[in-house]
């Protein structure tokens, strides 16, 4: 059963749908930094506190951790490493599937869990945990299976071989939005290359990560993955200047990666980062329209909008802009915007904290201000919680700041364009350059159009769909390194030429 509050007068007809009663998530993890295999108390008693974002409530208060506390897991980290390092490929995947095992074994609690802490559908939770569990599956395949350069004679008398090794430790950086997917996509990896692991989870979402280590906790070797709560300028800082740590991975913002990126300079850390992205949507106007419409209405609003590959700014042809336009409005229209445990229709749940909220409110303030069009949606909801009406806003003119930032909330922009051309360039001119997609029925546009596109990632009539097998990441602000498939693991390992003379 639930309950509806009313929108405010004079926006389109969202409503928050909310549950007549909204308990305490059961399954708590414990509170305290997972290392060597166990929960210890943080070495400073200081707190944070953990909010749910559909309700306000404060969920739980995890320890904000210390360079101390980074030290000691590193510590950890490197003592098991040595030992794990050493296994074959087949010992690793046995434990990758384990954890996988695990993780489908107490997958209504996580997906409860992360809607919990991320407010986010239960749909998306679901969708989020099953993913999780594949790619520790895909991983555990998939460093069984390497590749290399064959061995043989490349200089007379002197043969070579190639060894792919671990690099060491890894220290991990989680942003908010996908808790316990983006620690899945490093963790896998990580370790099914041979490597251990330290993660710092989002000091707004550690929850999910901690229950995953509560889970695996003496089911996999002690000390191969241990987690650090609290925030990026203290915990996330010193993973990035450890000198025990030979690569640092972050999914975050570009100013973070940033910040990670020039502390690990001074020790000459490899890096790896999956930033923020801006992702365009060009519309051609062969294309199947409502096809297009139905994919935005998905994918430009999938987590509420919280998504760094969301299809979030769309370049559609003037001849069809209208038509487009009106399609678009219409599948916005009917989403539905709630508390996860409102129903298994919620589509859109909150932002995830009243900071974010606030910077939403002001991007659309902002667009309003421009005189931009909001065709429908364009204003925050009634609380408690985070929520931002679905929106759409047309009439964006080329260079607009609302369609050239991150703004990570449930709003799409809409941009004409006059010819093929000038489609390509105004949807290069982003400092971003994750993923984008082209919706035509030209086959030849469908190749030449991709091919000239500054993205990690395009897809051709669709758009968000993932898959472990295939690799994930960016060009220019939205970073380097690839999340998923055979790449991941190239990243989170180093190779070694061994070339032995046997001419003497
Ligand atoms: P954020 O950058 O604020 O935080 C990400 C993580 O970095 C957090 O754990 C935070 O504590 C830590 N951090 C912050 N400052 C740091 C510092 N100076 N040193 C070390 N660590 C630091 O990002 P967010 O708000 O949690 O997540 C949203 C961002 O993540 C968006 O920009 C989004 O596009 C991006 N993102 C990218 C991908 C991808 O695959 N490319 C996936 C998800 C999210």
């Amino acid at each position: 059963m639930t309950t509806t509050d009313t929108a405010r007068p004079g926006t389109a007809s969202f409503a928050v749908r909310r549950p007549a009663s909204q308990g305490a998530p059961a399954g708590l993890p414990p509170v305290g930094h997972f290392i060597n295999g166990a929960f210890v108390p943080g070495s400073s008693p200081e707190l944070l506190d953990v909010v749910n974002p559909a309700t306000e409530a404060v969920l739980a208060s995890v320890p904000a951790g210390t360079a101390a506390d980074v030290d000691a897991a590193v510590e950890a980290a490197v003592a098991a490493q040595v030992s794990w390092g050493a296994t074959t490929p087949r010992e690793r995947s046995e434990v990758l599937h384990r954890i996988a095992d695990i993780l489908e074994a107490n997958r209504a609690e996580l997906e409860h869990l992360e809607a919990a802490n991320t407010g986010k559908p239960r749909s998306v939770a679901e969708d989020d945990v099953s993913s999780t569990i594949d790619t520790f599956r895909f991983m555990a395949g998939a460093c069984r299976t390497l590749t290399s350069l064959a061995g043989g004679d490349y200089a007379g008398g002197h043969t070579s071989v190639i060894l792919r090794e671990p690099v060491g430790v890894v220290g991990v950086i989680t942003p908010w939005n996908y808790p316990l997917l983006m620690a899945a996509w490093k963790i896998a990896p990580i370790l099914a290359a041979g490597n251990s692991v330290v993660l710092k989870p989002s000091e707004q979402t550690p929850l999910s990560t901690l229950k995953l280590a509560e889970l695996v906790a003496g089911h996999i070797p002690d000390g191969i993955f241990n987690v650090v709560t609290g925030q990026g300028r203290t915990v996330g800082q010193r993973l990035s200047e450890h000198p025990d740590i030979a690569l640092v991975a972050l999914t975050g913002s570009v100013a973070s990666g940033q910040a990670v990126a020039a502390t690990a300079a001074r020790s000459v850390k490899r890096v790896h980062l999956e930033l923020g992205g801006k992702a365009p949507v060009v519309v051609f106007p062969d294309a199947d329209l409502a096809a297009a419409a139905a994919g935005v209405r998905n994918a430009g609003y999938w987590n509420a909008g919280q998504d760094c590959g969301a299809a979030c700014r769309v370049l559609v042809h003037e001849s069809v802009a209208e038509e487009f336009t009106r399609l678009l409005v219409q599948e916005v229209a009917s989403l539905v915007v709630g508390a996860p445990d409102a129903g298994d229709d919620v589509e859109i749940g909150p932002m995830i904290s009243r900071q974010h909220f606030e910077r939403v409110k002001e991007a659309l303030a902002a667009a309003k201000a421009a005189g931009l069009r909001t065709a429908v949606g364009g204003s925050a909801l009634e609380g408690p919680g985070y929520f931002i009406e679905p929106t759409v806003i047309t009439d964006v003119p080329a260079g607009a700041p609302i369609a050239s930032h991150e703004i990570f909330g449930p709003v799409v922009t809409v941009e004409t364009f006059a010819s093929t051309e000038e489609a390509v360039k105004r949807a290069n001119e982003t400092p971003y350059g994750l993923s984008a997609s082209v919706w035509t029925r030209d086959s030849a546009l469908s190749l030449s159009v991709p091919k000239q596109l500054d993205f990690g990632t395009v897809w051709v009539n669709a758009h968000l769909v993932l898959a472990n097998e295939v690799p994930w990441g960016g060009f220019k602000g939205s970073g380097y390194g690839r999340d998923l498939s055979l790449y991941a693991l190239d990243d989170y390992s180093r190779t070694k030429h061994v070339m032995i003379n046997h001419g003497v």
